[in-house]
């Protein structure tokens, strides 16, 4: 067997995640190394390409490309890129192929100077804004949605930063968290629902840090200050903060897969810590799904928070089945039939002897196509283990997401098609129990409608082009997991 050839199709793959953006207004030399650490905590929202802009009030420089953040930046690098104020961006693409051309932050220069712009989310209506921007004799140089953004920026920039803000977003529909950059100003925008996370924090010896998640503000010393609200813009200049509400909506839908997944567990989202959540989602899901076992144990990593609160509330003992090699990306393309047992080998390894003759109940955060699962159970039951009861901190997953979360199209996700009773034999659990809708959001302690649950319940927060979902754009094809997470 060719194992060179094996390794090599597994790690052409590239992570597929959402995107992480950072931006700071700081008068400091260091500011771009501030962007690299920041970055490099955000790491985990994007594996795929990294990129950095700042400006010195005059010049703008930007480096951007493929691979991690550790990979894309040298030293040399980032003492060159000099400013008080840039933006930063790691990214997955939800929309757009992988390559470089595609990466983040995009820069454009116009008329009055440049613009810099990062992007987390996924817009829903770009088909339609660009095909009249095209008719209109614009080229565009990417394949993403974010282009579209800046195009307009731009196309509006006689109006003033603000307005030239507004009058794009009210045309833009879908969900982003954006961090623009002009030669002395930091613009921070979330969108009317709050779908994509964006926090706001500040630096004891002055300056601001916008970011997707405050784990990067504990990086840099800088105090997590509030969340930036959904329909604002927060602009950042020499003499200070502005906020303006350029929308304000009764309802919020914030996307409520962070805190099942995509966070990093010491990020504090909308106030609420999403450790303290996942491991509530364990304690709740304890009450939901009792079971008689010997061994409670998580999927690494995402789900570890949710074990350790099933093990407090079941009294069972809290172990490790699973031993995860950290060395591999969080995901893989899809590898022909006869590899997929050495990749999911390579990556989870059961711990033959802390499982064997046990009853385990396994913890995961999600089941999306239950191939990880039935996989994950296969090799622990080979291995020794008596029972597995898979117990799973989030309700099946029943809907797509076009929002910026990687969710296969509705015909891949098990539980469109099949019930729970037909899952647990697919997956070969001895017994299955999903959190409910309202167990989960409970765990988050805050009110239910604050929240977008279209990937359990469908119901979207807008209505989403027929032309898009039939594109299935937001719905990578190459989607495959292997268990993970943060
Ligand atoms: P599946 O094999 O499709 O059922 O995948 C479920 C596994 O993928 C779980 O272990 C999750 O931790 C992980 N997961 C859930 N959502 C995502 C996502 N959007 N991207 C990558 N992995 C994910």
């Amino acid at each position: 067997m060719d194992y060179g050839r094996i390794l090599k199709e597994y790690y052409q793959g590239k992570p597929k995640e959402e995107c992480g953006v950072i931006g700071i207004f700081k008068n400091d030399s260091g500011l771009s190394k501030y962007l690299y650490y920041g970055l490099y905590t955000l790491q985990h929202r994007g594996e795929e390409s990294a990129g950095i802009a700042v400006s010195d009030g005059v010049r703008t420089d930007y480096h951007k490309a493929m691979g991690l953040v550790p990979e894309v930046f040298s030293e040399e690098i980032l003492s060159r890129m000099k400013g008080n104020v840039g933006i930063g961006h790691v990214r997955y693409s939800t929309t757009g192929e992988s390559y470089a051309g595609n990466s983040q932050p995009l820069v454009v220069r116009y008329r009055g100077g440049s613009i810099a712009l990062a992007h987390n989310g996924n817009l829903v209506n770009t088909e339609k804004i660009r095909n009249r921007l095209e008719d209109d004799g614009v080229v565009f140089q990417t394949s993403i949605d974010t282009e579209v953004i800046v195009n307009l920026l731009a196309r509006y920039s006689n109006e003033g930063t603000i307005n030239s803000i507004t009058r794009t977003l009210d045309l833009v529909k879908g969900a982003y968290a954006l961090v623009i950059m002009k030669e002395n100003e930091l613009i921070g925008v979330r969108d009317p629902l709050g779908l994509r996370p964006l926090s706001l924090g500040k630096f004891p010896d002055g300056g601001y840090v916008l970011s997707s998640e405050s784990c990067a503000f504990d990086v840099m010393d800088a105090e997590l200050v509030r969340e930036v609200e959904p329909g604002e813009i927060i602009h950042i200049t020499k003499d200070g903060l502005k906020s303006i509400q350029y929308k304000k909506l009764e309802k919020r839908a914030s996307c409520i897969f962070e805190y099942i997944y995509f966070a990093r567990p010491d990020s504090v989202m909308d106030g609420v810590s999403v450790y303290d959540a996942r491991r509530n989602a364990g304690r709740i899901l304890a009450k939901e799904h009792p079971v008689e076992a010997d061994l409670v144990a998580p999927v690494p990593d995402s789900s570890i928070p949710s074990a350790i609160g099933y093990a407090e509330v079941s009294g069972i003992p809290y172990g490790d089945a699973l031993m995860k090699n950290k060395y591999i990306g969080r995901t893989f393309i899809q590898p022909e039939q006869s590899l997929r047992e050495i990749a999911v080998k390579l990556k989870l390894i059961p711990f033959r002897e802390n499982i064997k003759g046990k009853r385990i109940v396994l913890i995961d955060d999600s089941i999306v196509r239950g191939t990880t699962s039935r996989r994950i159970i296969h090799s622990l039951k080979k291995a020794g283990a008596k029972e597995v009861h898979m117990r799973i901190s989030s309700p099946p997953v029943v809907g797509s997401c076009y929002f910026g979360i990687d969710t296969p199209h509705r015909k891949s996700l098990i539980a469109a098609t099949q019930n729970v009773e037909e899952i647990r034999k697919t997956i070969g659990a001895d017994t299955l129990g999903f959190i409910s809708i309202d167990g989960l959001t409970e765990s988050i302690g805050t009110d239910k409608d604050r929240f977008c649950l279209a990937c359990f319940n469908q119901d979207y927060p807008m209505n989403v082009d027929a032309e898009h979902e039939k594109n299935g754009n937001g719905s990578p094809t190459t989607f495959n997991r292997l268990g993970g997470g943060y």
